[in-house]
Formats: structure tokens, C-alpha cells, sequence
């Protein structure tokens, strides 16, 4: 059900036409789904002016491993992948439901395919496909996955201002280390290619340090946008329209409690410094439904010394127990789904129920998983954030859990690996849990824990960013309450309520989506989709 954000008026009415610049359409924010959609405007011949809030351009698309799950596309026929929207609507459909409108749903998926050939009729998008398999057991899933992926960008194929100018890497940022050399990969090379594509057009301008704050309506209709640029005020008008592209509100603490009940938003993987909500309270303030806004792209996360957490995904050792030192749930599930078992358990979503990943001494001094930002392990121990001891007993005494309750938990958890078959919650029955394993025998998920030292890890629920936002149609229009669209304003990406719900159906969908969204809303200002 819709409900709408309790935020401040803050739309500017306006019957003058004093305008500080002017443009066909103004995107605000320049991850995936910004950037295709500027670079859709911009291809059509509309005069396009893309405004991005920080230092750089990307938001957490750039930090993305840039997944993204397009289904039937030509990328995915190169790879040799018999995909179809058909397919996918199957399996769409069985994990999603009536969580989201179908019409949606359709948009989505009926729309994926062009929206690649689209983009690749550009000479500098091409993408690929690489297995990572969908996040369910459901009709119509890929057990190797369907998620094609931005081909890397050779680092000087581009302009150089322009490569700088792309977010670097999340662990680049995060541990203040030089952006790497060589070429431009994942994320980065998916928003270098938009860019390069946008460029190419002759038709798109791009601005670093300009936030949108206020939209300008006239007559019901969003006509243009205020944004802030170096502490200059810029009235910009929008003949087509705006489209918001400017994330969630991952990094508004105040949001996060209000609409989400967590402590915060130090946990967040959003890129630092953008993602507060803008283009929400922006779109609210101009008469937008909301849904959703409770939602995010889930993970388990590192916590780190610096009260920061970062996403740890794929684990091939070890098992997570709560605070009772008990398992709550097959530790080697998707990451979102994971994280939805946190939030069920209520583990690790505060600092008052910490998450301890207990594994054994066999490695060394690696943790047996992925993390995007990695561990430096002296700093962590020093935090009381990576315990080590001889025995269980003595680790148990040191995370303050049940001894008994521990040494019971790992003792069930190697008979479960010993006999390959994990009773309590089916871990290394699924492909997705598979993928990652490198251990041995009939179930390789399961690795016994039973050489010291023991070490324990604190792990607490991360997201990707947040999901819920203002509620669009199937031309990425925004809606008011009573489902009739705002003229002149669209959105995609973290900013629009997902069209995945509560749910993370496989790798790729939220940049997927963001991006046909994008599309769809550029052709819509195109006058081009029918509608
Ligand atoms: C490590 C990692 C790996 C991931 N891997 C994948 C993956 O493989 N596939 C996938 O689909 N998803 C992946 N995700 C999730 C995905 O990256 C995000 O959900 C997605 O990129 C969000 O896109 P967006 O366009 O909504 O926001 P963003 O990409 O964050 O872009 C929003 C931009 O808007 C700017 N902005 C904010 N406010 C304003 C304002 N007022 N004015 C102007 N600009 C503003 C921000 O600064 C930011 O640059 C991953 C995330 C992480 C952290």
C-alpha cells in the first residue's frame, strides 16, 4: 500500500520565467539509470543537462560489480544464453508476485532487451555475458545466472578529465588509496561508457557539484529545478522534463529511523556524500506517492573499526551465530536474502545483537569470504571486531555467548558436514550456494570447524543502498497519490519505489532496472513511447 513521506513543502511554485539556464531535460544524479537515460535524451536530439550532487560521477553504480539483469537481451545471445522475457517474467513473477504492479513488472522486462540494443548501437557500450546465478529456485531462473556485464574500458580509450572524473573503486575510497591504474572495470567502466556515449552525441552537458534541492512546478506540472552549484543558486528549466536519478536516502541517518526503524546509516555500502533522500523529499514535496520506503538492497557487512561496514558476500568457511550462539539461517544464501534473515532474527541489525562469523584456523589469516572492502586484520582485533582463541570454550567466554550453546552449535554444524547434508538449513543445496564453495567432499558449503585458533568476526546488516522511493508507471512517470502521473517528472533507480518490492530476485536487477527505467522515461520525453 502507498503511503506518503511526512516531509516538508518544499516545491517553488512559479508563474515567472526567470531562468539561470535552460535545457530539454535535466537528469538528476549520474549513476546507471541517470546516465542511460541522459544519454537516451541526448540521442534523440534533446538537449540534455546531467547534474551530479558530488565530486564525482557514478554514485554507488561506480562502486557496483555493474551485474545487470536484462533478460533476452543480444549480450546474453552472444554468450550462447537462450533468454527471453517470457522466460524471466516466469520466474519475475514467482518470486515477486503482486508485490509490485504487474504493468511494472511488464515494463521492465518487455523493455530489457532494447534498452541493451539500444545502448549498444553506441561504439562505446558493449557488454557481456558472466555467470552468477539468479537468487532463487523458481520456474524460468538460471542456475548460472542471466546478469550480462560492461565490457572493461581500456583507461585511456577516453578523455582523461573524463575517466578521473568516474568514482573510484569503494575500497579505493574507503582506505584513501590511490584510484587504480590500467583499465576501468565493473561499475566504473559502465559509467565511463555512458558517459563517453553521452558525449558523443554532441547533445549533453554534465555538471559536478550541482544538487538539485527544490523542483518548479506550473500549473501541476514540473517545469524545471533549483540546484545548487559552489553555493550558487541555478533556477533551470526543463522543457521535457526531469528526471530523477539521484539514489536513495541510504546516508540520511534521520530517514533511516524515521522510515526504517535502524540506528542510522553508518552501515551503508551508498557511495559517501549523495544519496540523502534529495530527489524524494524533492518529488514529495511535488505532489509524489511513496511506496516501499522500509526496503533496501540487504546485505551481511564486515563492521569496521571506524563504525563503518562493508559488504561480505560468497562465504566458502564458516558459520554466523547470534547472540545466543546459535545459527539463524543457511550463511551461504544470497545476500539479500540474507540480510532479510537478520532482519527476521533481529541479528545484527543494532549494536545490541551483534552477528559473530565463526570460523577455524585452517585460514589462516583470511577470512573465508568476499569482502569489497578488505580487512586489515591487527586493527581489527585491536577493536574487539575480530576475536581469536585457543578453544571454543575461550572464544565463547570473550563474544560473552553461551559456551555450551557455541560448542553444541559447531558440533552439530560438523556432523551436519560430515555427512554432506546441512538438516537445520539446507546449506550447499542450492547453485548459489555451490558457486562460491571450495571445500570437499559430497556438500563442499560445509566446512568443519574444528582446527584452532578459532576466530570470530562481527558481521551486521549492510545494504546496497534503500529501495523504496516515489511510485512510478511503466513509463517511469512519477504518480501522485491517486495514480494519475505528475507531468514533466520521472524517475528510476533507488530513487523510484522498486519494481522488485521487498524482494532481490538476482544479480542485476537494481542497475538493470534502474537503467530501463531510465530508457523508457527518456523515450517517454521523446515523445516516442505511444503512451
Ligand atoms: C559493492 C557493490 C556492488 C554492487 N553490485 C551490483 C551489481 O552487480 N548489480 C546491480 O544491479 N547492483 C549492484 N549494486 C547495487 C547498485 O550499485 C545500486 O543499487 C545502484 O547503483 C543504485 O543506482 P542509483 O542510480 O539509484 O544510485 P547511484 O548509482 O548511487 O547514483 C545516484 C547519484 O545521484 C547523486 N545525487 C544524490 N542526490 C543528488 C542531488 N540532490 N542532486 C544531484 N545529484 C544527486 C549521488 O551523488 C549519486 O552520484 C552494488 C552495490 C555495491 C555497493
Amino acid at each position: 500500500m502507498a503511503n506518503t513521506a511526512q516531509t516538508e513543502h518544499t516545491t517553488r511554485h512559479t508563474t515567472q520565467h526567470s531562468w539561470d539556464e535552460e535545457c530539454d531535460v535535466l537528469v538528476v544524479g549520474s549513476g546507471g539509470g541517470a546516465l542511460t537515460g541522459a544519454y537516451g535524451a541526448a540521442a534523440r536530439g534533446l538537449d540534455t543537462l546531467v547534474v551530479e550532487k558530488t565530486a564525482h560521477f557514478g554514485g554507488t553504480t561506480a562502486y557496483a560489480g555493474a551485474g545487470l539483469w536484462l533478460p533476452g537481451n543480444q549480450a546474453q545471445a552472444r554468450g550462447g544464453l537462450e533468454d527471453s522475457a517470457d522466460l524471466a517474467r516466469a520466474y519475475f513473477r514467482a518470486v515477486v508476485g503482486d508485490a509490485t504492479e504487474h504493468t511494472l513488472q511488464d515494463a521492465y522486462l518487455d523493455h530489457a532487451a532494447a534498452t541493451v540494443a539500444f545502448l549498444e548501437d553506441s561504439p562505446h557500450v558493449r557488454f557481456e555475458y558472466r555467470p552468477f546465478p539468479d537468487y532463487f529456485a523458481a520456474p524460468g531462473r538460471f542456475d548460472m545466472g542471466r546478469a550480462v556485464f560492461p565490457v572493461e574500458l581500456p583507461a585511456l580509450e577516453g578523455p582523461h578529465d573524463l575517466v578521473d572524473a568516474v568514482r573510484p573503486p569503494a575500497w579505493a575510497e574507503r582506505l584513501q588509496l590511490p584510484t587504480p591504474e590500467g583499465p576501468l572495470t565493473d561499475g566504473r567502466a559502465l559509467v565511463a561508457r555512458l558517459l563517453l556515449a553521452l558525449e558523443s552525441t554532441g547533445n549533453g552537458r554534465t555538471r559536478l557539484h550541482t544538487a538539485l534541492t527544490e523542483l518548479i512546478t506550473e500549473d501541476g506540472a514540473v517545469v524545471g529545478a533549483v540546484a545548487e552549484q559552489d553555493g550558487r543558486t541555478l533556477r533551470i528549466r526543463a522543457r521535457r522534463g526531469v528526471l530523477l536519478a539521484a539514489g536513495g536516502f541510504e546516508a540520511n541517518a534521520e530517514l533511516r529511523r524515521e522510515w526504517q526503524q535502524l540506528p542510522g546509516a553508518d552501515w551503508t555500502m551508498g557511495a559517501p556524500g549523495g544519496n540523502t533522500g534529495d530527489a524524494i523529499t524533492a518529488a514529495t514535496g511535488a505532489g509524489a506517492a511513496v511506496d516501499g520506503l522500509a526496503e533496501s538492497w540487504w546485505c551481511p557487512s564486515l563492521r569496521f573499526p571506524d563504525g563503518s561496514a562493508a559488504f561480505t558476500l560468497g562465504l566458502h568457511g564458516g558459520i554466523f551465530v547470534d547472540g545466543s550462539g546459535r545459527r539463524f539461517a543457511n550463511e551461504s544464501l544470497p545476500y539479500d536474502r540474507m540480510g532479510r534473515q537478520m532482519l527476521a532474527a533481529k541479528a545484527g541489525t543494532s549494536h545490541d545483537n551483534p552477528v559473530w562469523w565463526v570460523f577455524d584456523g585452517r585460514f589462516g589469516d583470511e577470512l573465508p569470504g568476499i569482502t569489497v572492502v578488505p580487512a586489515d586484520r591487527a586493527a581489527f582485533t585491536e577493536a574487539g571486531l575480530w576475536r581469536t582463541a585457543d578453544t571454543l570454550e575461550a572464544l565463547a567466554e570473550q563474544l560473552g555467548v553461551d559456551a555450551e550453546a557455541l560448542r553444541d552449535t559447531v558440533q552439530t554444524f560438523n556432523g551436519h558436514a560430515e555427512q554432506g547434508v546441512d538438516t537445520d538449513f539446507h546449506r550447499g543445496e542450492d547453485p548459489y550456494d555451490r558457486f562460491f564453495a571450495q571445500g570437499e567432499g559430497a556438500n563442499p558449503c560445509l566446512v568443519p570447524i574444528e582446527k584452532g585458533p578459532f576466530h570470530a568476526v562481527q558481521i551486521v546488516l549492510g545494504d546496497l543502498g534503500t529501495k523504496g522511493g516515489v511510485r512510478t508507471d511503466a513509463d517511469a512517470r512519477v504518480l501522485r497519490e491517486d495514480g494519475a502521473a505528475i507531468p514533466g517528472l520521472y524517475a528510476a533507480g533507488n530513487t523510484a519505489a522498486s519494481v522488485s518490492g521487498p524482494c532481490y530476485p538476482g544479480p542485476g536487477v537494481p542497475i538493470g532496472s534502474a537503467m530501463v527505467f531510465g530508457h523508457l522515461a527518456a523515450v517517454h520525453m521523446a515523445g516516442q513511447s505511444g503512451a
